[in-house]
């Protein structure tokens, strides 16, 4: 028998076990393996039964989805036969699940006739997220195994649920608790079986249980999911894949599962929610750096200021079991921080996230001080002070003759020179950037900034914390704004812009969110305040002094105070939690506009959005091209992951490798014309785009000669 699977015949029973790491992934090689152990436990006279186990962590983590690419996915035999022969075995077929069984490994164990598994144990069928539905099986055996309800939203939400809570379902037939080994368990149980004579089963021979179900459930469950619907192709999808388990019998479903499933995966929702999986994976690779660098200790953090982002910060570390401790200024920051942090626990509390046990616990991990002398034992300070280069220097020369040697320094600047602030410090190397978005603890992204000196380890401790702490790390270079600041800003530029020349904010931003996003750039400033990006702007003079129209309307209502939502007017004017247009505002730009000499008219839809979204693309080409990204997808990560771009269009690039680099190209010179010496300004694309664009090339095949 080849290495993938041990065969064995222990007392009549014959065990395969699979023996694939890391996950037993089901590629071609595997899933030949699985076929001959079968066909040589069905030969064999004295096998009465066949147990399927894992020699590894996890029973099974699924297909092998680099296959997708090179159609291997399809060579026999592929895994809908698989499942098939299992489920055919005229001997009963006993999966025996630890750790995980997941997508392909879910649909393999519910082709078994038995399933004995640890308590703990997930299983799931977690498809949707790669834009696809469960294709071998799945969709009509787990509604027959266990009940309509259950499969339906395991395989729309793509979430795994725990073997002792699906045992209540049917579809877990024995639990397996106590110190015996899962695999002589499963073998006792297969012995049981035997003696008792259990019957094989086959899921053709079941129909799903409906007589619970109100006659619209399935419409019911669209209405109750509409926002997951959106946009996706593949949540709807699944549902129908349900719905024809309940109609059809199991041979006709498995044709109806399988014509829906190649719909999917042909859909450039699946290219983008695939490219978006493998964009996780590759950011975790930085060029130069072995993988194999040994991390730096993580047993304490510090976290330096008690705001918005300190606060937030700190409950991501405490809420990993990680002792953390916050300084301010003075006792009364602190308490304030405190107050924002508790009530954030109360609130998860109330959803039921966290019992109130579970609570005390987490902010029994959390400390405060005022004291800089309380963080001399930390492995990592994170600085969330104000955004000031004087403030920040001064921190990090304090951190620089307090902290432990070795200690990890990282600032959490959204747009200031890691380089200067390292500079300060007698141990650059220690020196990184940690930039989280707000809400911390809530946002899913955390760029990691390398300075010129930063150690290879300090990167590794960084890239390996946030997988501890839930986030995706994408490292970038150092410049203004990073990655994701960068490319917001001649995003943010050309909606302001198109303030003056006549759109208003509702239908700049009605675009934008009917696009995807999930907001519009208007109110995203009201959010996250005017003040803040104008303060910023006063930062950066120089760069922006060639055009006078350059955020003209957002400077003009920070001079009036106008700060957005937290001052009840901005952009929008807030009536509660309404945002309405404000006829003054519009009253604002056509003045403006006057005075500027720029002339208004109706803006279409399209423009909208080669202005915005387009520009997204221009400003990541200009990133890569400078080595500050080390590689597209991580563009698309940052933007998906920190800025709700629609996960379903993969990004802005992976959206521009679908729509065509050329015709970005052509949009930004047309436009470059059509706006006179406004386009000249800002309009002219980006050298590499060009490039690419002209050779025909797309952004995922690109790579920058440093890290070829
Ligand atoms: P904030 O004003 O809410 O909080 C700053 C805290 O730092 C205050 O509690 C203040 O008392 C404390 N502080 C100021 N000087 C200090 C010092 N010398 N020593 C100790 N504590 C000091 O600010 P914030 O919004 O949390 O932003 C903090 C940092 O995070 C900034 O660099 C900002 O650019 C960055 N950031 C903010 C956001 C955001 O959306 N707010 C997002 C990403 C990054």
């Amino acid at each position: 028998m080849n290495v993938l699977t041990d065969y064995r015949v222990e007392d009549e029973i014959a065990v395969i076990t699979m023996q694939h790491p890391p996950v037993n992934s089901l590629g071609l090689a595997l899933r030949q393996s699985l076929w001959k152990a079968i066909q040589q436990a069905l030969s064999e006279a004295q096998v009465k039964a066949i147990v399927l186990c894992s020699s590894g962590k996890l029973f099974c983590g699924g297909a092998d989805i680099t296959e997708f690419a090179n159609q291997q996915f399809f060579s026999e035999p592929d895994l809908n036969a698989l499942c098939n022969m299992f489920e055919a075995s005229p001997k009963p077929v006993i999966a025996a699940i630890n750790g995980q069984a997941l997508g392909g490994g879910c649909e393999l164990a519910l082709s078994a006739d038995y399933r004995i598994a640890e308590a703990q144990a997930k299983i799931g069928l977690p498809e949707v997220h790669l834009g696809l539905l469960p294709g071998a099986g799945g969709t009509q055996r787990l509604p027959r195994l266990s009940n309509v309800e259950t499969a339906l939203e395991m395989i729309f939400h793509g979430k795994a649920q725990s073997a002792k809570k699906l045992a209540s379902t049917g579809l877990i037939d024995r639990i397996h608790e106590g110190p015996e080994d899962l695999r002589a368990a499963a073998i006792r149980y297969a012995k049981e079986l035997v003696a008792a004579q259990a019957p094989v089963k086959t899921c053709a021979e079941m129909q799903v249980d409906t007589s619970r179900l109100s006659e619209d459930f399935f419409n019911q469950f669209r209405a109750n999911n509409k926002r997951a619907l959106q946009g996706f192709y593949s949540p709807e999808r699944c549902i129908e894949a349900v719905e024809a388990a309940c109609q059809l019998p199991l041979l006709q479903g498995l044709a109806r599962e399988a014509a829906l499933f190649t719909d999917c995966m042909n859909t450039p929702q699946a290219r983008a929610q695939q490219h978006l999986f493998f964009a996780e994976r590759a950011a975790k690779k930085i060029p130069g750096v072995d993988p194999k660098t040994p991390p730096r200790p993580l047993h304490k953090v510090a976290i330096i200021g008690s705001g918005t982002m300190g606060g937030g910060i700190a409950m991501n570390f405490i809420n990993a079991g990680i002792p953390t401790v916050i300084l301010d200024l003075n006792a009364e920051a602190l308490e304030r921080g405190l107050e924002v942090i508790r009530k954030n626990y109360d609130i998860s509390a109330k959803k039921g996230r966290f019992s109130a046990e579970q609570v005390q616990q987490i902010l029994a991990l959390l400390s405060t001080t005022t004291d800089y002398g309380d963080l001399s034992d930390a492995d990592l300070v994170i600085e969330a002070v104000f955004e000031k280069m004087e403030i920040k220097q001064k921190v990090f020369q304090t951190l620089d003759s307090v902290c432990k040697p070795g200690a990890i320094l990282a600032t959490n600047t959204s747009t200031l020179d890691v380089n200067a602030i390292a500079a300060v410090t007698r141990r650059p190397q220690d020196v990184i950037g940690l930039h989280f978005f707000s809400p911390a603890n809530v946002m899913r992204l955390l760029e990691i900034v390398r300075a010129e000196q930063t150690a290879d380890d300090a990167l590794i401790s960084a890239v390996q914390m946030a997988a501890k702490i839930g986030k995706v790390p994408v490292v970038a270079g150092v410049c203004f704004g990073f990655i994701g600041n960068r490319m917001l800003e001649p995003y943010g530029r050309e909606a302001c812009r198109m303030l003056l020349e006549g759109a208003t904010p509702a239908q700049i931003d009605g675009v934008l969110t009917r696009f995807g996003m999930a907001m519009g750039p208007l109110s995203v400033q009201d959010l996250a305040g005017i003040d803040i990006g104008a303060l910023i702007r006063q930062g950066r003079r120089e760069a922006i002094a060639h055009d006078p129209s350059y955020c003209i309307i957002q400077d003009k209502l920070y001079e009036m105070g106008r700060y957005g939502q937290k001052t009840g007017r901005g952009n929008y004017i807030y009536e509660g939690r309404e945002q309405k247009e404000d006829p003054e505002v519009l009253e604002l730009c056509r003045h403006t506009a006057d005075e500027l000499g720029v002339a208004q008219r109706q803006i279409s839809e399209q423009e909208i959005i080669e202005r915005t979204i387009y520009f997204l693309i221009n400003e990541a080409a200009q990133i890569l091209d400078e080595g500050i990204a080390y590689r597209s997808s991580d563009c698309d990560l940052v933007w998906v992951n920190g800025y709700g771009f629609p996960a379903w269009r993969g990004g802005p690039l992976q959206y521009a490798d679908e729509i065509g680099l050329a015709t970005v190209v052509a949009a930004l010179k047309r436009l470059q014309k059509e706006l006179g010496a406004y386009g000249e300004m800002w309009f002219t694309p980006a050298p590499l785009l060009e490039k690419l664009a002209a050779d025909g090339k797309l952004f995922k095949d690109y790579s920058h000669p440093k890290y070829a």
